[in-house]
Order: C-alpha cells, then structure tokens, then sequence
C-alpha cells in the first residue's frame, strides 16, 4: 500500500522537524517544546488528540473509513544529558542535552507515519493510535502512558502495537532487522550496603570489616549467575561501582556496591534476582554483618509476538527490498520502556539502520555518543515502514475469516 516514494514528497518538511527538535533537546517527562512542535505538525490532520496528565505525551487517534480492529504506533520523544560533539549543522542548541539516541528521528516519522495514514484513511480497515511518548531514557513513560489509557485511546484494546529504532551503528541506512521473541534485555539496578563494625586495621578481630565480605559477594555473583541460570537463555551481572573506607590503617563501618543485571526471559530474571539475594544475605550472614538490598527492577525483556514479528519481517521486506532487511540473530543487552506496552499487547519493535553514507556502521559512534549521527533518509524510511506496518496489519485483520 505504501511505497518509500509516497513519503518523498513528504521528505523536506519531515527533516526539517527533525532538525529543529534536534536543535531543542528536551530531557524526561517534561518536554513542553517538542509536545507543541507535534501538535503543530498534527495539526489540520483528521485527528483525535489527547494530552498527557504525568507527562508531556501526545495521543492521536485515526478513524479508518472501513470497520476494523485499532493498531498502535509509537514513537518516543526524549533526549539525553550529553554535550553534542557530532559536527553536524543543526547540532543542539542547548548546552549538555542532545539527541544522542535519535529520538528526534522517531518523532518526525511518527508524524509522516500519520500524515500518510490521514491521506488514506477512507481505505483503512480500521483505526491508528499514535503515540508520541517522553521519558523512554529510564523515566519508563510508556508506563504511565499506559496508566492513562493509551492502550484503549481508539474505544478498544489496540489489536497489536510497534515500534522500531534506529541506530547510528552496526547497521547501514536503508536496512532493518526484526526477530521473534526476546530483542531487548530486562535492565535492573541493585545497590548493596554492608554494615559491620568499624576499628584499628591491626586488630580486626575487634572489628566487624565490611571489606572481605563485599569483595566475596562481587566474585560469588559471578559464579552465582553461572551455576543459577541457562547458558542458552543468559544472564549479565556487572558491579560497575564499589566504594569503602577512607585509610589503610582504619577498618570501615560500611561498604557498598551497585551493579546493573541484565535478562532475557522472565525466568532467567526471576531466578537471577532470587540467587543475587540469596548470595549476598548468605555472605553477609557468614562474615557476621549486616546487608541492606535495594533491588530495582527497571525494564522489563522486550520479547516481540512470533507471528508480529514474522508480519514486520514480511512487511519490512515489501518496503526497503528483501536483501535490505533481515532476522537478527540475537537480542541487544539495551533495555526499552516499549517492553510494557508489549507484555499487555502483541506487536514487534523494530531496528532501523541509520548510519550515514560514507560513515562504516562497523566503527560508526553508536547511540548514546556525544558523536552519533543519524542520516536524515532514515526519517523517511522509518515514517513509511510505520505507515505500512499499521495499514498492513488492519488488512490482514480484514481479510482474517471471523
Ligand atoms: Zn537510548
Ligand atoms: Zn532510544
């Protein structure tokens, strides 16, 4: 139904959003200048729109002209704490913020996705909801979003829901990737304070030391994680920061550790989390000091719908060619807030390749880097796939026998 060249007459004024949001980085939950610049490009379209209550979001519905279930797309809108050093002329205005994720890509092509969709409504089998979101940088908007309804904003449970995102690495312009189950990991953040006795370092038998025994829980979670959970369905636990005492000569009174976990299924979450606790109550409890856990869960996995994930596979090909788009093999070990939205909906979330001619996506700075680069085209890709994604799926839905 939609062909990469529908959206080239949309291409100018797409990149032309996307720069200026780029120029106007906005941090978390709070974005009042991107919420009104997508009002602004919404705006004459037959849309439906509503407004966050916790969060700056845009929910926008479109009635297809034909009976029909709803669908989902979303795009998130949020940019991250990072001085730009990327070179490029619409580089950010506002010194230590910066689309570093490529945020402000998924926003302008949520807007084309909608201004297609509004082109064609009458021969949509059903309804859109656009969902245009803040806070996916660990702010989990799309929780709260969800908490004010975005799932039901068209009168009924959405039907399916996707997503994709590009990446200024590893893949080049113009190719996608899907892949069924898992594609992103769960994230959590645990922090572990030790509280034993402090004293005189040459007589630690008058001490409780805290020390040993946090260097015993970092090296036994390692062994922990290998002995608890399946080598094929993995787990990571890296304790990135680990701080105690002051002198060499003075036993401290407390030490602590925070570290990231990192899952792919709910059970290899579930048993890593059980074995993290038990492991370092149980060295605790042997080295006779005491341990405060705060364990918290972040993301949830991502896991993509097997059968969403084959649609996308499929639609994907009919739009980018079908040598340009293919079935990763493995998950990402990043985390995304779509993943709530797909524990109550099936769907598929999608990467983009949007690394620039000329750049090798092998050494190309990735997403987060103050260097990144996204190639303008990829507004145009991403807008088109979302479109076809949403009037394919309310076809299929059509033509399913009921
Ligand atoms: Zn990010
Ligand atoms: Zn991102």
């Amino acid at each position: 139904m939609f062909e990469r060249a529908d959206a080239l007459a949309l291409e100018d004024s797409l990149v032309r959003l996307r720069h200026a949001l780029h120029r106007q980085p906005e941090l978390g939950l709070e974005l009042p200048r991107t919420q009104q610049a997508v009002l602004d490009a919404l705006a004459g379209l037959p849309l439906e729109i509503g407004l966050g209550k916790q969060l700056t979001s845009v929910t926008a519905v479109l009635r297809g002209g034909r009976p029909g279930p709803a669908v989902l797309l979303r795009g998130d809108m949020d940019a991250l704490p990072v001085q730009e050093d990327s070179g490029v002329p619409y580089a950010s205005e506002v010194p230590g913020r910066m689309h570093a994720c490529g945020h402000d890509l998924h926003t302008a092509a949520l807007v084309g996705a909608a201004r297609l969709l509004a082109a064609r409504r009458e021969e949509l089998a059903g309804d859109v909801v656009f969902m245009f979101q803040p806070g996916e940088e660990g702010m989990g908007g799309a929780r709260l979003m969800i908490e004010e309804g975005v799932l039901d904003a068209a009168g009924t449970r959405v039907a399916a829901a996707y997503a994709l995102h590009v990446t200024s690495a590893m893949l080049p312009a113009g190719v996608a990737t899907v892949r069924p189950g898992p594609v992103l990991a769960a994230s959590d953040e645990v922090t572990v304070r030790v509280t034993g006795a402090g004293g005189h370092g040459s007589s630690p038998h008058a001490a409780k030391d805290p020390v040993p025994a946090v260097c015993e829980m970092v090296t036994a979670l390692q062994t922990m994680v290998t002995r608890t959970v399946d080598i094929f369905d993995p787990a990571v636990v890296t304790v990135g920061s680990l701080h105690a005492g002051s002198a060499g000569n003075v036993i401290p009174e407390h030490a602590e550790f925070v570290a990231t976990v990192r899952s792919f299924s709910d059970e290899a979450h579930a048993r890593v989390r059980s074995g993290f606790e038990r492991t370092v109550r149980g060295i605790a409890a042997a080295h006779g000091v005491a341990v405060d856990i705060d364990y918290r869960e972040n993301y949830p996995v991502t896991v993509n719908d097997p059968a969403e994930a084959a649609f996308a596979l499929r639609t994907a090909r009919a739009v980018f060619g079908a040598g340009q788009v293919f079935e990763a093999p493995r998950p990402m070990a990043g985390s995304e807030d779509f993943s709530y939205v797909l524990r109550e909906v099936p769907g598929a979330y999608v990467g983009l390749g949007a690394c620039p001619p000329g750049r090798d996506p092998m050494t190309a700075p990735m997403n987060h880097s103050a260097q990144a680069v996204y190639d303008d085209r990829a507004v145009v890709d991403a807008a088109v796939l979302l479109a076809e994604l949403a009037a394919g799926r309310l076809q299929f839905a059509a033509e399913e026998p009921s």
